[in-house]
């Protein structure tokens, strides 16, 4: 892999592959340990990891992270001592700045107060818990074998307790078994134990998963698009009445409390990935995007972090793409001065016929054009017209 220097501000996302057990509708990598994970690969992984950023970082001629998120599989997952290590590990290689915002993924059924100790200790200001519904039933149909309801109830206790911080929940719409009621019951829990951000994730039926197998085969049912909607519905009407406004397709927040790594994202801003499985982008000054990832195996990723990463280069053209595409994805919409810095042509030039065309989808934003509300819901159809609007366009980039 090359040495790639990042321009602009650079996030660090750190993938950790562990989890209590898989569940049956996750296709991220991730290996199941149940409580026991033996702490020889814990310290092998933890090492590999510190190792790849401190790399990284240096490659990168950044001074620090503007953000950081440990994400996963489970990062509460791994064995106290190898947590600690981990996330002091990443404290000292963020830099002499302190981190803007750092985000830890969390599991109910692995989180404890010592847990949320070491990350208030190093600076981690945002807990992310993974919920997904909080009715025991809705649980055991969907697989997800790790997690209880009591698990959730301990765990939210212990955030309201112990925790300053921001925190933010996750929950899936959709799930086999669920109602509205079991989403929303779930929901009013997070909300009231503090969640000032909640992400909203519809669930995807990624083909090789055992839940997917099970839908196939007719063994199990999913709860359908009129149900999945009235659980939607509500579970907006609920975040509505309680302050937390939608700013991402997805996500929701008190205002003040949006995600600023995941920002980076749908800015499509520069940062490394480490981890097994994980991915990072770094924007070139031709437009082009170097896209790194990591392996997507265990052993192969502690043997040699950086030799078993690989690289593309994304085209401008394609890079543009997905540079709009992303912005779409948020209410503030698409930074159109970035735009034609990156790429020398203004957007307008680009999907200007596409814009026009849908007036009830994307209105003009504080730096370019944004979606509507209806807009966020039907992105697609607005992207697949810029997408043949761009193939018939004449742009040649860096001409
Ligand atoms: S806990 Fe999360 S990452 Fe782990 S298997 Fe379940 S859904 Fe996937």
């Amino acid at each position: 892999m090359k040495s790639r220097a990042s321009a602009g501000p650079l996030s660090l996302y750190v993938h950790v592959p562990f989890c209590r057990a898989k569940c049956a509708y996750c296709d991220f990598y991730s290996l199941p340990v149940g409580t026991c994970l033996d702490s020889a690969l814990a310290d092998g992984y933890v090492a590999a990891v510190l190792a790849h950023t401190g790399i990284l970082a240096d490659r990168s001629g950044a001074s620090g992270f503007d953000t950081i998120y440990v994400g996963g599989g489970t990062p509460t997952a791994l064995p106290m001592g190898a947590f600690v290590r981990l996330i002091e590990g990443l404290a000292n290689l963020s830099g002499p700045a302190p981190v803007g915002e750092w985000s830890c993924e969390a599991n109910p059924e692995s989180l404890d107060a010592g847990k949320l100790r070491v990350l208030r200790d190093a600076g981690v200001n945002r807990v992310s818990l993974g919920l997904q519904d909080m009715d025991d039933d809705v649980l055991r149909a969907a697989g997800r074998a790790s997690t209880t309801k009591a698990d959730a109830l301990r765990a939210l206790d212990l955030i309201a307790a112990e925790w300053s911080g921001r925190f933010s929940a996750d929950f899936i719409c959709g799930l086999p078994g669920q109602t509205p009621a079991s989403l929303t019951g779930g929901l009013v829990r997070a909300i009231d134990a503090g969640a000032g951000h909640v992400s909203l994730y519809d669930l995807t039926l990624e083909a090789a998963t055992p839940l997917a197998g099970a839908v196939r085969a007719g063994r199990t049912r999913l709860p359908g698009e009129d149900s999945d909607r009235a659980a939607r519905c509500e579970a907006e009407r609920i975040m509505g009445a309680a302050g937390l406004r939608r700013y991402e397709v997805s996500n929701y927040a008190f205002p003040g409390q949006e995600s600023r790594h995941n920002q980076r994202y749908w800015e499509s801003g520069s940062w490394i990935g480490v981890g097994p499985s994980a991915s990072g982008s770094v924007s070139l000054p031709d437009g082009s995007v170097a896209r790194s990832n990591c392996a997507r195996d265990l052993d192969e990723y502690i043997a040699d972090p950086v030799g078993s990463s690989s690289e593309e280069i994304v085209a401008p053209r394609d890079a543009a793409f997905e540079f709009l595409m992303m912005g779409m994805r948020t209410f503030r919409g698409v930074d159109a001065p970035e735009f034609h810095r990156r790429f020398g042509v203004g957007i307008e030039t680009l999907f200007g016929r596409s814009i026009d065309r849908h007036p009830d989808l994307v209105i003009a934003g504080e730096r370019g054009p944004a979606p509507t509300s209806e807009g966020l819901d039907l992105l697609n159809v607005f992207l697949r017209d810029c997408l043949a609007e761009l193939a018939e366009s004449a742009w040649r980039p860096g001409s």
